[in-house]
């Protein structure tokens, strides 16, 4: 997702709740990649913000 439609999907969402169930590679100007953006409600995760969160639903995965 680019840098401008994650603002918009953003804007759009507004403060709603959100789970992020979703995390795209963020890139600016089609080149650079940035950072993550979640494609419901456009916030943006570092990488490490990301694998972090990966790592925590894993350990939720296991305990169901
Ligand atoms: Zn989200």
């Amino acid at each position: 997702m680019e840098y401008y439609v994650a603002q918009q999907v953003k804007d759009a969402w507004g403060d709603k709740q959100c789970d992020h169930p979703h995390l795209e590679k963020e890139y600016y100007t089609g080149a650079f990649l940035i950072n993550f953006v979640c494609s419901q409600c456009g916030m943006e995760f570092t990488i490490a913000q990301k694998l972090e969160m990966d790592e925590v639903r894993k350990i939720k995965a296991d305990k169901l």
